[in-house]
């Protein structure tokens, strides 16, 4: 036994042995710094604000290793750019579907420019007989080239352009 504790001892009290415990907190000390930084690269990438960034790199300085760890599994999941992103898709979906209109027969969103739900096939504007032009519903006739279905004929073409005469009211 005591030549054990007298290797144990030679061991301990030998310059190599010393070294070896130098270079093993050499490293120790790299990699704590290291996940420092990581914390502060991570940190930066997904927390916005800066003074919770620097609560979790003083965090990870203050208590090597188990900070950074803690930081690890509180950290938020996403990255600030992919949050970003996801919030202009579906900002971007929602101005989409401001512009769609539902189709008054089977819901279907339609755009306005439609003249048919392509789904039910029902038919949302129509088109002039005359000039094939698309229709607003509510149009009494055709305002580009004059068709009125309820006197169920063309007018003559609009011959010589009339002087410009201010709009008076009628009705
Ligand atoms: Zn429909
Ligand atoms: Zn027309």
């Amino acid at each position: 036994m005591d030549s054990l504790f007298e290797t144990i001892n030679k061991i301990i009290s030998s310059p190599l042995w010393t070294l070896a415990l130098y270079v093993a907190a050499f490293c120790l000390a790299v990699l704590w710094l290291a996940l420092v930084l990581w914390t502060y690269k991570d940190a930066h990438k997904r927390i916005e604000d800066p003074v919770i960034v620097a609560v979790a790199v003083l965090t990870s300085l203050v208590l090597p290793y188990m900070g950074t760890v803690v930081y690890a599994i509180l950290r938020p999941a996403e990255y600030l750019a992919e949050a970003q992103e996801r919030e202009l898709e579906v900002r971007a979906m929602e101005q989409e579907l401001q512009v769609m209109r539902a189709c008054p027969s089977c819901g279907e969103l339609v755009k306005p420019e439609y003249v048919a739900c392509p789904n039910c096939r029902r038919t949302l504007r129509s088109l002039c007989p005359s000039c094939n032009r698309v229709q607003e519903p509510g149009w009494r006739l055709c305002p580009y080239c004059g068709y009125d279905p309820k006197s169920l004929r063309v007018p003559p073409p609009v011959d010589p352009v009339p002087e410009f005469q201010p709009v008076e009211d009628h009705e």
